[in-house]
């Protein structure tokens, strides 16, 4: 080869396994530099259209240490990640003319925002000359594998997965480029990476409640995928406890890596495969495996249908004409006060620690999509601000499902929040551990503590209206 330089282009793909721009660039180049831009409109105080933050302080905490952990495994391989803070189309643009680079390498990203900043910066490129190398890597599948055309991607996920999951063989995963991987040229200045303090954010103290503590970066995804499968077995038992809300095991806690692309899902599949191989295994770990498919799915199903997931009629291009956009009735939800333990409970959890549990995600937006009457995207929106997992296709594709404007068939997914309280929370110990003003009332009335008369809500020290907030939505339709 003759001297022949390439920039790698992190973005999604926080990680050094199965990273397919990386081992690409490798194989094209003698020099390949690795760069990270901390995109300024989404770190400084940009807010969405209901004023909130893009990226909370959970998040972007998660993501500085995802970079800090990146920078440590190149330098451990006798290179360096270069990190900047700016327009990545501007910066990456510049970077490529000075030290004068064949191609930029990166995973191809298909959401709006994401898109608009690829564009931009081949375009710049294109002016000198140069070019952007697009790799994949998001999803479990390969899409040059799957039967149909993206196009034809059927839109309901049972019949998606009928189609692909005994045909398509799911690829193994790229190996990790090993030493001195990289050679960065001596001039270019490797740059600081940011605090929190740097975007005008507070570090957060860990919660008192908080039971299990995300940290960023590939090395922390690995040790959570060996501890999940192989110290704790808690694959095991995934489709008994995937459902449950409180606890480090009861999921797999996956999803900010995968979010982020510090943990690959075939290597996750691949790991699940070989514990099948060599034990005893019930449905546990289909379950796992079908859960890593939604995720594919969502992102299928943007890649099809396009921007329509973010829009008010999303998939379905069907507008909710009972729901309506006030800030106020948002506010109460957000903070946890709308005086149905269940949902307080959840989003006091968001709030703390930047996650919640499947089940609880799908009640509180069940909650504010058809008990508040409240616009899905307003719901969607603060979820992407807060969620250490957001992901822009997992995140409005769920929110489309609830709203009974995505991939669905049925029209709404309308929960009954108490009873879904009563089977998931049966003792309240969930409710107990985020509102402790409510410890005092027994399993019975915990969930609906209105049901209890003043008597014996005195019995107990509870006064309506006093101890927490009585319910902003009459609780008997639920029965
Ligand atoms: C309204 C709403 C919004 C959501 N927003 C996001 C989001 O922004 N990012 C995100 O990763 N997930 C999102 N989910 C899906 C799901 O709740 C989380 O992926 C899951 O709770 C993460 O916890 P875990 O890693 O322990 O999951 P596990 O139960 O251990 O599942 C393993 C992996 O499968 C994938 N997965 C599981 N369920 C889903 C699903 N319904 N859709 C897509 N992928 C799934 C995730 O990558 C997850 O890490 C959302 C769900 C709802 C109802």
């Amino acid at each position: 080869m003759k001297n022949i330089k390439s920039i790698v282009w992190f973005r999604q793909d926080l990680r050094l396994h199965d990273n397919e721009a990386l081992t690409d660039a490798l194989a094209a180049s003698d020099v390949v530099i690795p760069v990270y831009i901390f995109d300024e409109r989404k770190f400084r105080g940009t807010t969405s259209r209901f004023g909130f933050p893009k990226i909370g302080v959970h998040r972007a905490k998660f993501i500085i240490e995802s970079i800090n952990n990146l920078r440590l495994s190149f330098q451990a391989r006798g290179s360096d990640l270069i990190v900047r803070i700016g327009r990545p189309e501007q910066i990456i643009a510049e970077l490529a003319r000075e030290q004068r680079v064949q191609w930029v390498f990166c995973n191809r990203e298909r959401t709006r925002e994401e898109v608009d900043v690829q564009d931009a910066l081949e375009q710049k490129l294109w002016t000198t000359g140069q070019e952007l190398r697009f790799s994949r890597g998001k999803m479990l599948y390969h899409t040059a594998d799957l039967p149909f055309p993206i196009t034809h991607t059927p839109d309901i996920f049972s019949q998606f997965r009928k189609e692909v999951e005994k045909i398509v063989s799911i690829r193994p995963p790229l190996p990790t480029p090993q030493v001195q991987c990289c050679n960065i040229p001596a001039d270019i200045d490797i740059g600081e990476i940011p605090t929190l303090e740097t975007f005008g954010l507070e570090e957060p103290d860990r919660h008192e409640r908080q039971l299990y503590e995300f940290r960023g970066g590939e090395t922390h995804a690995l040790e959570r995928l060996e501890q999940f499968i192989w110290e704790k077995r808690a694959i095991a038992h995934y489709k008994q406890t995937k459902d449950e809300l409180l606890g480090e095991d009861y999921s797999s806690k996956f999803s900010p890596w995968l979010a982020q692309g510090c943990l690959s899902p075939k290597l996750v599949y691949h790991e699940i495969k070989k514990y099948e191989s060599e034990n005893e295994f019930g449905e546990s770990t289909s379950e796992m495996i079908i859960e890593l498919m939604w995720r594919d799915f969502h992102r299928l199903m943007l890649k099809k249908h396009g921007d329509c997931i973010f829009q008010k009629g999303g998939i379905k291009n069907k507008i909710r004409m009972d729901l309506v956009e006030d800030g106020d009735i948002l506010r109460i939800w957000v903070e946890g006060r709308t005086g149905i333990p269940f949902i307080d409970a959840n989003m006091k959890e968001l709030s703390a620690t930047g996650f919640m549990s499947s089940r609880g995600r799908k009640n509180v937006a069940s909650f504010l999509i058809n008990d508040l009457k409240l616009s899905w995207q307003m719901g969607a929106e603060y979820f992407e601000s807060m969620l250490l997992d957001y992901d822009p296709c997992s995140n409005y594709g769920n929110w489309n499902y609830i709203a009974g404007i995505g991939s669905d068939p049925r029209v709404f997914r309308n929960f009954n929040i108490i009873a879904q309280a009563k089977k998931y929370d049966p003792n309240g110990t969930y409710i107990q551990h985020w509102i402790p003003e409510l410890a005092m009332l027994s399993k019975d009335v915990i969930h609906d503590p209105e049901s209890m008369d003043s008597e014996l809500a005195m019995s107990m020290g509870y006064h309506h209206g006093a101890s927490y907030p009585r319910p902003m939505i009459d609780t008997n339709k639920w029965g």
